[in-house]
């Protein structure tokens, strides 16, 4: 349920309706457009159902959102969302490129990559200290001193740092030093992890699952957003699918048909989706053509020393050229398109 907000509603109408929506027990979240304040109801609302919300000064209307992911829909909010990273911002009109290696090794690795990507205008940087493997006995990561040598990239480039966190135990050590959780497919619904990060003040980077629904990507993003964090951006990295030519399918065509359903900044993977370098940056230039609001790409100068997913990874000159080719791209943009198209 959502009551929106009438544009004359001043600061104090606002204050005062949310007040009085926690006495009668509900839990409010509040999203302020250019145009209009909504005041969203999250959980139980049998409390409300006797009330009178209408009545309450400055509402306009009292609407039932029919989407069950409330918080994430068009409907609780039209204006798409943007994601501020330390004044890096993503979503909207802002683009975004996230590149780094898979996996955090040596100093070495971490920092010419970190230098190349920020040269080649990477916006942030993005590694991994804490690695999700199919094996057990496969490299799991650097953990801390992982996390330390992205510190140390930020420190020398700037770029805010991108990092996977896997379990509630890690929540602590990854916040210290991160700027934005990633949420890996093999997590989407991890929903006790998504609860907890939701408390937490950092952006997050929610990948679909390896065989997920759109509707169970954004139920996903939803649990994070009921705890009370914003600032979700959904991330499709492939589903699995009969087909094996390649690692995943990139279900790029997403990208405009979640654009319809959800405020929330839309990311493409190209990296996971095509699991070898030669088709990486085709996925990411028709990703950003379809519309996304940015990629997180694998880059490593070294690969066949990486310590995961080398066979994937950009060479810093793939990754030059494909900035170049995103640098004169005009993507899509749907909702211009929506704008136009009378039957929308
Ligand atoms: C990764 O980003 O390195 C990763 C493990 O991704 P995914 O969760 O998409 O497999
Ligand atoms: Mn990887």
């Amino acid at each position: 349920m959502i009551l929106v907000m009438n544009y004359k509603a001043s600061e104090n109408d606002i204050n005062k309706a949310v007040k009085q929506l926690e006495e009668w027990g509900a839990k409010t979240t509040i999203s302020k457009g250019e145009k209009k304040t909504v005041i969203g109801i999250i959980g139980d609302k049998k409390a409300l159902l006797s009330k009178p919300l209408n009545t309450l000064s400055g509402v306009e209307e009292v609407l039932e959102v029919s989407a069950p992911y409330k918080l994430a829909s068009k409907e609780f909010q039209e204006e798409r969302s943007i994601v501020d990273v330390n004044g890096v911002k993503l979503g909207g009109s802002h683009k975004c490129i996230i590149a780094g290696p898979c996996s955090v090794d040596t100093e070495e690795y971490v920092m010419q990559t970190a230098i190349a990507v920020k040269k080649a205008g990477a916006t942030m940087f993005r590694g991994g200290a804490f690695k999700p493997r199919t094996s057990p006995y496969t490299f799991q990561g650097l953990e801390e001193d992982g996390l330390k040598l992205l510190a140390q990239a930020r420190a020398e480039t700037g770029l805010p740092i991108v990092t996977e966190l896997m379990s509630e135990r890690d929540i602590d050590v990854v916040y210290k030093y991160t700027d934005v959780i990633q949420i890996g497919a093999r997590n989407m619904q991890n929903f006790p992890l998504l609860k907890e990060i939701g408390k937490l003040d950092k952006p997050v980077i929610l990948k679909n699952g390896i065989a997920s629904t759109v509707k169970e990507h954004l139920m996903s993003a939803e649990y994070i957003m009921s705890e009370g964090l914003k600032d979700v951006i959904l991330c499709l990295r492939g589903v699995r699918s009969y087909e094996t030519a390649m690692r995943n399918v990139l279900d790029v065509n997403l990208v405009p048909y979640l654009q319809k359903l959800t405020h929330l900044p839309i990311i493409v993977d190209p990296s996971h989706a095509a699991g070898k370098r030669e088709f990486v940056s085709s996925l990411g230039y028709v990703g950003m053509a379809a519309g996304a609001d940015g990629l997180i790409v694998e880059v490593h100068p070294n690969p066949s020393c990486a310590l995961s997913d080398g066979d994937q990874a950009l060479l810093p000159k793939d990754f030059d050229y494909l900035m170049d080719k995103l640098s004169k791209l005009e993507s899509w943009n749907q909702e211009e398109w929506y704008d136009m198209d009378t039957n929308k």
